[in-house]
């Protein structure tokens, strides 16, 4: 997943997976003298709870000697999420969580905040569980085509498109969260007040109860799909990638879906 002398935007969150990553990849990153490590964080304006994980988030930079590069939905968008939130309620969404947006949104303002700091790999804190999570998310919801872009390393097809890693892919959460726990970091332990995905929930249970009967079902899950991500790529070929026609971002639709997304709220700029 990575070069001697890789730029990496981290993505950190301020909770237990992402600093974990911070920290292991600046313990890395110590014996490469040519590589260069940065933090990145998406501040998407949750009041109570993004202001906290960011000052956590900092804190551990300053620790580690990092620079931390922090985007906000608010100066990209031009809302918080906290506004989006309030917006979907009065346009009664009710079957769109506030997940599905924030997911979207956030996607996109890494990928610009990964740019913005001149990295050439963004590397994510995705472990096992979240990766055969999204497996079986996807499966439910039919989104066939999603299921096989999930890929632990991005192609780079776009010049505006900084390549994604999750090196923390083949790793259980329960190692990254003990890590965590032994070196005694400081991470944020409260979940999002808008956390409402329901279905990824009742996986999440479903696979631990199937991992605690049969250990290794996780890693056998995940395996699996990269063999089938591989073989269709060879039958499927690749989306092409263009430029969204409102924002100029990369995209595989005429416009991206964070510009689908606002339009319908009536939020375009
Ligand atoms: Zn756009």
């Amino acid at each position: 997943m990575l070069e001697f002398d890789d730029r990496i935007a981290v993505a950190v969150s301020g909770g237990k997976d992402s600093t974990s990553l911070l920290h292991i990849l600046a313990k890395i990153e110590h014996n490469y003298p040519k590589a260069s490590l940065v933090a990145v964080t998406v501040d998407e304006g949750i009041r109570g709870y993004r202001d906290e994980a960011l000052r956590i988030a900092t804190e551990n930079c300053k620790k580690l000697d990092i620079q931390h590069h922090v985007i906000s939905f608010k100066e990209l968008y031009g809302y918080t999420l906290d506004d989006i939130v309030k917006r979907l309620k009065e346009e009664d969404k009710s079957g769109v969580t506030p997940c599905a947006y924030c997911g979207v949104l956030r996607r996109k303002a890494l990928n610009i905040a990964a740019r913005e700091v001149k990295a050439n790999k963004l590397a994510t804190a995705h472990t096992l569980d979240d990766e055969t999570q999204t497996i079986f998310l996807n499966l439910l919801h039919g989104d066939t085509s999603r299921i096989t872009r999930e890929k632990p390393i991005t192609d780079e097809v776009h010049p505006k498109l900084v390549q994604r890693i999750k090196p923390f892919c083949e790793i259980p959460e329960k190692e990254t969260a003990l890590y965590a726990y032994i070196r005694k970091m400081r991470f944020q332990d409260l979940p999002c007040p808008y956390a409402s995905e329901a279905l990824r929930n009742d996986i999440r249970l479903f696979l631990n109860r199937m991992e605690q009967k049969h250990a290794g079902i996780k890693f056998t899950i995940f395996k699996s799909m990269e063999k089938i991500t591989l073989a269709t790529e060879k039958i499927g070929g690749k989306e092409e990638i263009t430029e969204c026609a409102k924002c100029g971002e990369p995209t595989t639709g005429e416009i991206c879906k964070t510009c689908e997304m606002l339009q319908q709220l009536k939020m375009l700029y």
